[in-house]
């Protein structure tokens, strides 16, 4: 509607214009270089502007003549920004596709057209890794560290390249100085809580650990290697708080308690543990400050009784009772334990011993022996701290698995029981 009344507007003003020019009177007579001309003054306006529209248009046309090359060049990086945009995305599909071959074509192109910047670098490199090019990759990293723009991208790639290669001191160099570019931010995080964790910095891995990762085992980890007793002990005994039943919490509260000078409170910590959840490690210290084996068995029975009918129980105070002599009250405990579910090797190991002592070398004894042997065989495994990850059994808990590094996954358990052959 605008457009309409501008052009009646601009009609009416020229049609007016044409008007006046039309009935101005009088004439105009002009001598250039010797050449009289002579006319009436509404062609002298027509001609006059007729020479100003010609000396304008000879103007624009000189222009456009000179910035020919210019314009060309324009063109020519516009057609090359739009190639380079493309590739770009080409590039982006094939390295989400996983195919290396098409990444490495297309981001070569996307750098050749849109030259050395930031982006073109990081594609080049994630396209020189997808090939299995470690080199080429790292070295277009470097690249991408020496300029502002790239830095933190290039330090992230090298760091992820050291991470693959189980570099871990070249790894925390790179995290810390990209860690300085960009501080608190969660980049990833993956490969930043595994450094952690083979660190063992625990504090680290807590604050990285994502939501697959079991928090209780990095907690416990974080409160036995800090060094501030204080803050270990609030710790300890969150965890232990929040997790009653789990044996590493009850014993790293109880360590951190016993440190503190509070030896009465780490051992109710033990046995309320123990009266949760028995487990020989409780045990273990428990009993880590007595050594004379008939004290061993009362502070044993104080333990034990906060659990009584719990064939832990009953197996610990065996073992102690053995281990002072009192071959009645260890024979009569292990029976116990046995009648509690108790039924693994560890059990039958100690049955052999206690009726070797009772009976010596006797036809009774080989005879007993020989029974005891064919229950053993027969038995459960004895449980042990097993890796979830990777199924191998480690030496004690610990928050991470000695064999595969993975954390929080140490489990409390024994391998299948073996099929029985025969019957008892
Ligand atoms: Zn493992």
């Amino acid at each position: 509607m605008r457009a309409i009344l501008s052009a009646i507007i601009a009609a009416t003003l020229a049609v007016a214009l044409a008007w006046w020019v039309s009935g101005l009177s009088g004439s105009i007579e002009a001598t250039i270089a010797g050449v009289t001309i002579h006319t009436s003054t509404p062609v002298a306006v027509v001609g006059l502007a007729l020479l100003v529209l010609a000396i304008y248009l000879t103007v624009r046309l000189l222009i456009w003549i000179v910035n020919i090359p210019l314009n060309f060049g324009r063109w020519r990086a516009r057609r090359r920004r739009i190639a380079g945009d493309a590739a770009v995305t080409r590039t982006l599909v094939a390295l989400a596709a996983n195919d290396a071959q098409a990444s490495r074509i297309e981001a070569a192109r996307a750098r050749r057209f849109l030259g050395e910047t930031a982006q073109t670098l990081l594609h080049c490199a994630e396209a020189a890794r997808l090939v299995g090019n470690e080199t080429e990759a790292a070295a277009l990293y470097e690249r991408l560290c020496q300029r502002e723009d790239g830095r933190f991208l290039g330090l992230r790639g090298l760091f992820r390249q050291a991470i693959a290669r189980e570099d871990w001191s070249e790894a925390q160099r790179l995290a810390t100085d990209a860690e300085a570019l960009r501080p608190g931010g969660l980049w990833l995080r993956e490969e930043r809580a595994q450094l952690a964790v083979r660190l063992g910095n625990w504090t680290q891995a807590l604050a990285l650990a994502g939501p697959e990762t079991p928090r209780n085992a990095l907690v416990v980890a974080a409160a036995e290697a800090e060094p501030d007793s204080a803050r270990a002990l609030r710790l300890a005994k969150r965890v232990y708080v929040e997790n009653p039943g789990f044996a590493p919490a009850a014993i790293a509260y109880a360590v951190r308690l016993r440190a503190a000078g509070r030896d009465n409170r780490a051992q109710e910590t033990l046995r309320e543990a123990w009266s949760r959840a028995p487990h020989p490690d409780i045990a273990t210290l428990y009993l880590k400050p007595f050594t004379e084996p008939r004290v061993r068995v009362r502070e044993g029975v104080q333990l034990a009784q906060a659990n009584l009918r719990n064939m832990e129980s009953q197996f610990l105070m065996a073992c102690l009772t053995f281990e002072a002599g009192l071959l009645l009250e260890a024979h009569k405990y292990a029976d116990d334990a046995l009648a509690l579910g108790l039924d693994q090797k560890r059990l039958w190991r100690l049955l052999s011993k206690i009726t070797k002592a009772e009976l010596g070398d006797t036809d009774h004894n080989a005879a007993a022996q020989a029974d005891i042997d064919r229950h053993s065989a027969l038995a459960g495994p004895d449980p042990v701290w097993l890796c979830e990850a990777c199924g191998v059994v480690q030496p004690g808990w610990s928050a991470a698995c000695l064999n595969c590094h993975v954390a929080g996954r140490m489990v409390w358990g024994s391998a299948q029981r073996p099929r029985l052959l025969a019957a008892s």
